[in-house]
């Protein structure tokens, strides 16, 4: 193992030149207690060693720009440099938030014109930028409910109903509002079954969480009678727009009668994403809830910009500032960059990418859901779980493969989940050389498995025990 850099520190070497000081030092009136006695302990190294040292470590982990990183729900796309290009302009990145919006009138725009993209593209008619994760969009929205049911008096709707296929943050979001969480059961198709959904409504239902195209990649046909029976009941429709690549420029969710929806900007437009941020997740409300919206709105007035704090039934701010300014900046390059047609061709790219992988890998693994899917699809790797390999096995050796593995055991309703998304920006050769990978991992579980329960054998760091290296964060170097 390559020393760490701690370790190459030696006595008086340095890897930064200073100016000069123009300025006299000031003591300052830092109290003694605050003052440091002894000098930080960093590494003294050479720049070339800095260099080195990041270098390296840029190429222990798996990216994007290593290869295909078929990360289900995620969508881990290849995204543009135009968007660095723009978000790294000066006048953006040299902004502070405190700045008078005389001073802003170029962000102020940008992130009205963002608003009114979105809008349009969700067919919904009122936007807040400001959530900065899609689990944080969904708290904003049932956090609207609430507001929205409140103002009608209608008190007793403390009951979101979830999908038992949904991504964890539903219930925990619904849960960290306050709501309790009643589960609805898939069908055999995938999909919600609305005879278990009707028989758990009732005026204590605040609203139906729902995601569209569900985890399972398959799209609820059914959403418009879904959205008839939970309404007729008084309760909301919530959609889950996380991931929105199958959707965009073919189907709005606002025609879907959904009242509150979040867009992961960070999956769907487009920003490199993945380790816990940054990333922004924006929602789009139907009429009946933006009087709830938080504050401050980006406001036009003829020409000018600016924003309104005077929203006496927002249910207040949910982030300092404006969120994640950097990343609202490269959604907005992208749409602008694709326009109406590009941003179709994305969807398309999606879905064809998606149902090609499935065609080539539904004779080597079980499908649990027939027919076509949208930008992703479900498989699972039960049929290699009963000659000894799991899935676990299976996606830690496709990196010895040079793949990134699929997001694996998610969603829970499928049994040795394998959930593949192909995103629309690989092309055919690089679908065939994981489609390849793949099928030649499903002979090994046959012929060599204990290569596969082994693997992987290429990466300098084999396996990890992912819950611990999370609740157990240790990042801190230990000086002997
Ligand atoms: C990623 C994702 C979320 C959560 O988004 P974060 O930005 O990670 O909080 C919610 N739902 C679905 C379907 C997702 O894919």
């Amino acid at each position: 193992m390559e020393k760490l850099i701690f370790e190459k520190s030696a006595e008086g070497r340095v890897g930064y030149t200073l100016p000069q000081i123009e300025v006299p030092r000031v003591s300052g009136n830092l109290s003694e207690q605050k003052q440091r006695k002894t000098p930080p302990r960093l590494p003294q190294v050479s720049e070339i060693e800095v260099a080195r040292h990041f270098q390296r470590l840029s190429h222990l982990n798996f990216n994007i720009e290593t290869g295909m990183y078929p990360l289900g729900s995620c969508t881990m796309k290849y995204n543009p440099k135009v968007n660095e290009k723009v978000a790294n302009l000066t006048g953006f990145t040299g902004l502070h938030p405190l700045l008078s919006e005389e001073h802003t009138q170029g962000a102020l725009k940008l992130m009205y014109e963002l608003g009114e993209c979105l809008k349009e593209i969700t067919g919904l008619s009122g936007v807040s930028l400001q959530p900065v994760a899609g689990s944080q969009g969904e708290l904003t929205g049932i956090y609207l409910f609430k507001a929205y049911h409140a103002s009608r008096g209608d008190q007793r709707r403390d009951t979101i109903l979830i999908p038992d296929s949904a991504h964890g943050t539903n219930p925990s979001s619904a849960a960290i509002a306050g709501m309790k969480i009643q589960s609805v059961n898939s069908n055999e198709h995938g999909k919600i079954d609305l005879a278990d959904l009707k028989s758990k409504l009732g005026d204590h239902i605040a609203g139906f969480m729902v995601t569209n195209p569900s985890t399972v990649g398959i799209f609820e046909s059914e959403i418009i009678e879904v959205q008839k029976t939970v309404s007729e009941s008084g309760g909301l429709m919530y959609m889950d727009g996380a991931n929105l690549n199958a959707l965009l420029s073919i189907v709005r969710p606002g025609e879907m009668r959904f009242d509150c929806m979040h867009i992961n900007l960070h999956k769907t437009f487009s920003t490199p994403h993945g380790g816990g941020g940054p990333g922004a997740g924006p929602i789009c409300v139907s009429e009946r809830l933006i009087p709830f919206l938080p504050t401050p709105s980006v406001e036009k007035d003829g020409d000018d910009y600016r924003l309104e704090y005077n929203n006496p039934d927002s249910i207040g701010r949910v982030h300092a500032f404006f969120g994640n300014f950097g990343v609202l900046v490269r959604a907005y390059t992208y749409i602008r960059m694709l326009g109406a047609k590009g941003l179709k061709a994305v969807s398309e790219n999606a879905v064809i990418n998606a149902n090609y992988l499935l065609a080539r890998l539904k004779d080597d693994f079980d499908v649990p859901f027939a027919g076509h899917c949208m930008h992703e699809f479900i498989l699972s790797g039960n049929r290699q779980k009963n000659i000894g390999v799991s899935t676990r096995d299976m996606a830690k050796r496709l990196l010895d493969y040079g793949f990134h593995a699929p997001t694996v055991y998610f969603p829970l309703v499928v049994p040795e989940a394998i959930l593949i998304e192909p995103t629309g920006t690989e092309n055919k050769q690089n679908l065939d050389g994981f489609a390849d990978a793949m099928i030649a991992i499903a002979r090994e579980t046959e012929n060599t498995p204990e290569i596969v329960i082994n693997a992987p054998e290429s990466t300098p760091i084999k396996r990890l025990d992912e819950a611990g290296a999370n609740r157990n964060l240790n990042i801190r170097y230990d000086f002997a």
